[in-house]
C-alpha cells in the first residue's frame, strides 16, 4: 500500500498513477480519500520499484507531493488496474486541495480550433487546469463535492472522464456546450440579450459600457482599458477615485505595448497563478494611450497587469482586441461579489451589462498581486493561485491553529501538523460584508483543510473586529499577538526560522502593548516572545484616525514636535494649502493631547515627508502618499539626513561595530525623528528638488535601520535581521536598506511568499503559538540573556 499526501487532488494524479500502473503491467487501484492518495498496487519486483519512483520523482506538474508512506499489503486478486471511488469522507481531511489554475495550452488551442467540439466553450479545462478551490465545497475532491454537481455530462464528456488515456480523465469540472454551464449577457435590468453573449460583450466594452464578468472567484468590473471616458465613468460609479485598476491583456506582446517586463516578471505573469504583476509604464507611449495609462494608476510608476487566465478571458479578449480593465466588483473597498443575486444588488448601479453563468461559486476569491523587488518575486496579496497551498513553518504547531489576523488587508491562517494554510484576501473588516465573510469562510476554509482549532489566535488590538470575531469563539485558547510581533513572526515562518532575530517591523499603525500606535519599531523576538529594542519617539497624531486621511495634519504635527511654537512661523507652502483654522487646530489638539494619540508609526513619518514636498496632502487609501514618494524620489541620490538616537552611551559608528555592550543601552532605544525634519525644511527652504530630498530621506530611512540594528546585534548577539511591516513594499527602502544591512555582515530576511503587508498577520500570529508562546503576548522584561 501507498499513501501520498500534499496537494494530490485535482491535479491529474489519479490517471497519472493509472498510466504508471497500465504501462508497467501492474494491478491494483488508486483512490483519493481525506489523506490524500491511497494506492495498492502489486506485480513484478523491479516493475514496482521503477513505479514508486516514477511517482515520487515526476509527480503531474501542478502536484506537490509532501509525503509518501510504504508498507506491505496481502496479495489480493485484483484485475487490472482500477481507478475506485473515494472511501467514506469521515475522518478529518488530510489532504491538501489545489489552487485555481490557469488554462493551460492544450486546452487554450481547442478553445480556438474550430474543429474541436469544445470550440468557444468558455468552460473548456482538463486535469491540468481549471477551476478548483473556488467549485470546491468539501474534501475528497471530487464532482458531487463541487459546484459541478448540478451538471450531468453528456456521452461524450463521460467518455472522456472515463478514459485513463485521456486528459480529462477524472477531470471533476469536465464539462462541454452540451452539458455544462453556459454563459449568458445580461442588462441592468436583469433582460438577457439575444446573440453571441462574447461579441455582444466586446460590442458594449467597445462602446465605453461597464460590463460586470463572472470570472473564477468572483466579479470583475470590466471596461475599455484605453478609454479614459470609460476609466472615469468607472472610477466614479465604483467609489474608487486614485487607487490603480488592474489590467488583463492577452498575451504578453499586448503587455509590452505598455510597460516593461524583464524576465522574471514575464515567467510570473505566465505562471500557471496567473498574478496581477505590478510593471514600470512604459515612458514612451502615445498621447492618447500615455494619458489612459495614467488614469489607470495616477501618481505611480507601475500599472497592475495580468494575462487572461480562464477561457472565458480569452474569448472576450479576443473578441475586445484592446486590453480590459478587470477589478473587483464591488464598492470601494467592500468583499467582491461573487454570488449572483448579490452581484445584481451591489453592483447593478455600477454596471450596464453582466457577463455571467450559471456554474455557481463557492468561495470568493481576488486576484493575487506581486511585485518584483529587489529582483526577487514580491507577493503583495496572496489569494488565487495560491490559496489553499499551505506553506511549510518547518516546525510543529502544537495544536490546531486558528488565526485571525488584522483589520485592514484581512487574512486568517489555519494551521496543523507543520503546515499553515493561509486563507485568501478577505479584505478591510470596516466593512460589515468583509466581517461577515470572515466567519463565513474561517468555517469553510476550516473544514476543507482540515482544521479545527483548540488555539486562537488574534491581534492584541481589542476593537479590531478579528479580535472581537476571535473572542467570541468558545470552548478554545486565546492568544493575543502584538501587531509589529506578528509582522515579525510572518517573516519567520516563512523563512523556517526560530532562532532570535532583529525585527525590523515598520508599518502605519499597530496596537501597541502601552496603548500607543506603534510602526517604527525594533523587537528582538525569540521562542518566548519579543523585546521592543527600539522605536521611533513618538509625535501626536492629530485626530487619530483621521490623520491617515489626510498627511498634511500629520507634517504639522511633526513641524511643531520638531521646532515646537516656531514651526508656525517657518514660510512653508504647507501652509498655504491647509484648510482655514487647521494648523492652529493641530496645533491645539496635539498639545491638549485631545484625540491624538501617540504614534511610533514611520509610515505616518513618510506621510509627512509627503505632505512636506507638496507630494500629497490627502490620502484616498493608506499607503497611496508613501507610494508617491516613492515614486518621485531620484534613486541617484547619495545624501542623506541624521536623526537623533538616544539611549546609548557611544554614538553608533558607521556598520556599528562591536564596541556597544547591552550596558550601553536603555532599552528601548529612542529614535529622533525631529533632526530629519529639520534637515528637510532646511533643504525645501534652499529650494532642493524634491525628488533628490525623497531620495535622501529614503537613504535615511535605509540608514536608521542599520544604524540601530548595529548596536542591538552588539548587545545581543544576534546577526539575524526580519525586515516586515507594509512599509517594506516600498522597493526603494528594501533594495537600500537590504544592502546595507548585508554589506555589514548582517543575514537579511525579508518576506517573498506572504506579504510584509497586513495580509501576513495571521501566518505570523499562527507562528507564535508554534514558537511555544501560549500565553498572553507580552513585552519580555528580562535582560538580553534570554534573546541571545
Ligand atoms: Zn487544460
Ligand atoms: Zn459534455
Ligand atoms: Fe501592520
Amino acid at each position: 500500500m501507498i499513501s501520498v499526501g500534499g496537494t494530490v487532488q485535482g491535479v491529474g494524479f489519479r490517471p497519472y498513477v493509472h498510466r504508471l500502473a497500465i504501462a508497467r503491467n501492474l494491478s491494483g487501484f488508486v483512490r483519493n480519500d481525506t489523506a490524500g492518495l491511497t494506492i495498492d498496487v502489486q506485480g513484478d519486483t523491479r516493475a514496482l520499484e521503477d513505479f514508486l519512483s516514477a511517482l515520487v520523482d515526476h509527480p503531474p506538474p501542478t502536484a506537490v507531493v509532501q509525503r509518501v508512506n510504504t508498507s506491505r499489503a496481502p496479495v489480493r486478486p485484483y484485475r487490472g488496474f482500477q481507478i475506485t471511488e473515494s472511501a467514506d469522507p469521515g475522518l478529518s481531511p488530510r489532504t491538501n486541495v489545489s489552487p485555481d489554475i490557469a488554462v493551460c495550452d492544450e486546452c487554450l488551442g481547442e478553445l480556438f480550433d474550430p474543429h474541436n467540439r469544445r470550440h468557444r466553450y468558455p468552460f473548456i479545462n482538463c486535469t491540468h487546469c481549471g477551476p478548483r478551490l473556488t467549485i470546491i465545497d468539501g474534501v475528497p475532491y471530487d464532482r458531487g463535492l463541487t459546484t459541478m454537481r448540478a451538471f450531468e455530462m453528456c456521452r461524450a464528456c463521460r467518455r472522456e472522464y472515463e478514459n485513463p488515456a485521456d486528459r480529462r480523465f477524472h477531470a471533476q469540472p469536465v464539462a462541454c456546450a452540451e452539458c455544462g454551464p453556459s454563459v449568458k449577457l445580461v442588462d441592468a435590468s436583469g433582460c438577457e440579450r439575444k446573440g453571441d453573449p462574447m461579441a455582444a460583450a466586446a460590442r458594449a466594452l467597445a462602446e465605453g459600457h461597464i460590463v460586470a464578468v463572472k470570472g473564477l472567484g468572483g466579479y470583475h468590473l470590466a471596461c475599455d482599458a484605453m478609454s479614459c471616458t470609460a476609466i472615469k465613468r468607472l472610477r466614479y460609479r465604483k467609489a474608487r477615485e486614485a487607487k490603480p485598476l488592474a489590467v488583463m491583456v492577452p498575451d504578453i506582446a499586448a503587455l509590452r505595448a505598455l510597460c516593461v517586463v524583464t524576465p522574471p516578471e514575464e515567467a510570473l505573469l505566465l505562471s500557471r497563478q496567473r498574478p496581477i504583476v505590478l510593471l514600470q509604464k512604459r515612458g514612451d507611449l502615445d498621447a492618447e494611450t500615455a494619458s489612459a495609462v495614467h488614469a489607470l494608476a495616477p501618481g505611480n510608476p507601475c500599472l497592475g497587469i495580468m494575462l487572461a487566465y480562464t477561457p472565458l478571458h480569452h474569448l472576450l479578449l479576443a473578441e475586445c482586441g484592446a486590453p480590459l480593465v478587470m477589478t473587483s466588483g464591488n464598492i470601494s473597498d467592500e468583499p467582491i461579489a461573487f454570488e449572483d443575486s448579490d452581484a445584481f444588488d451591489r453592483l447593478g448601479g455600477i454596471a450596464d451589462f453582466f457577463l455571467t453563468h450559471d456554474r455557481p461559486i463557492a468561495e470568493r476569491c481576488d486576484d493575487s498581486v506581486m511585485r518584483v523587488i529587489v529582483g526577487k518575486l514580491t507577493m503583495l496579496r496572496r489569494s488565487r493561485g495560491f490559496v489553499p497551498s499551505p506553506i511549510d513553518v518547518g516546525i510543529r504547531f502544537p495544536a490546531p491553529v486558528l488565526a485571525v489576523g488584522g483589520q485592514l488587508k484581512n487574512t486568517f491562517c489555519c494551521a496543523r501538523d507543520s503546515s499553515a494554510f493561509l486563507s485568501q484576501h478577505i479584505g478591510d473588516l470596516d466593512h460589515s460584508a468583509a466581517r461577515l465573510s470572515l466567519a463565513n469562510s474561517v468555517a469553510r476554509f476550516s473544514s476543507i483543510v482540515g482544521v479545527t482549532p483548540e488555539v486562537v489566535a488574534h491581534d492584541l488590538h481589542p476593537r479590531y473586529a478579528s479580535t472581537e470575531f476571535a473572542l467570541g469563539i468558545d470552548g478554545v485558547d486565546h492568544i493575543a499577538v502584538q501587531h509589529h510581533h506578528a509582522h515579525i513572526a510572518s517573516c519567520m515562518a516563512e523563512h523556517g526560522i526560530t532562532d532570535p532575530v532583529i525585527g525590523v517591523a515598520f508599518d502605519g499603525t499597530g496596537y501597541g502593548t502601552d496603548g500607543a500606535i506603534w510602526g517604527g519599531e525594533f523587537l528582538v523576538v525569540d521562542q518566548a516572545g519579543f523585546r521592543r529594542a527600539a522605536h521611533l519617539g513618538y509625535v501626536p497624531m492629530p485626530g487619530g484616525e483621521a490623520a491617515i486621511r489626510r498627511p498634511l495634519r500629520m507634517a504639522v504635527s511633526h513641524l511643531i514636535s520638531a521646532y515646537g511654537d516656531d514651526a508656525l512661523s517657518l514660510p512653508l507652502e504647507l501652509f498655504g494649502r491647509a484648510a482655514r483654522n487647521e494648523v492652529a487646530l493641530v496645533r491645539q489638539v496635539t498639545a491638549k493631547g485631545f484625540a491624538s494619540p501617540p504614534t511610533s508609526s514611520i509610515g505616518r513619518l513618510f506621510d509627512a515627508v509627503s505632505a512636506l514636498l507638496g507630494v500629497r496632502d490627502d490620502a484616498q487609501f493608506e499607503g497611496q502618499a508613501a507610494m508617491e514618494l516613492e515614486a518621485v524620489a531620484d534613486p541617484r541620490t547619495r545624501r542623506l539626513y541624521e536623526f537623533g538616537l538616544s539611549g546609548l552611551t557611544t554614538p553608533p559608528g558607521p556598520g556599528a561595530g562591536g564596541d556597544a555592550s547591552i550596558a550601553s543601552l536603555a532599552m528601548p532605544l529612542k529614535i529622533d525623528s525631529a533632526p530629519l525634519v529639520r534637515s528637510v525644511v532646511d533643504d525645501i527652504l534652499a529650494g532642493v528638488d524634491r525628488r533628490s530630498i525623497s531620495g535622501a530621506f529614503h537613504n535615511a530611512v535605509a540608514d536608521m535601520i542599520l544604524k540601530v540594528a548595529g548596536p542591538l546585534r552588539a548587545a545581543t548577539g544576534i546577526s539575524k535581521i526580519a525586515l516586515s511591516g507594509g512599509v517594506f513594499q516600498n522597493a526603494l527602502l528594501t533594495t537600500r536598506a537590504t544592502h546595507l544591512l548585508a554589506r555589514s555582515g548582517f543575514e537579511v530576511y525579508t518576506q517573498r511568499m506572504v506579504p510584509c503587508n497586513d495580509g501576513g498577520l495571521s501566518l505570523g500570529q499562527a507562528y507564535v503559538v508554534a514558537l511555544g508562546n501560549r500565553a498572553p503576548s507580552r513585552t519580555l522584561e528580562t535582560t538580553a540573556e534570554s534573546c541571545a
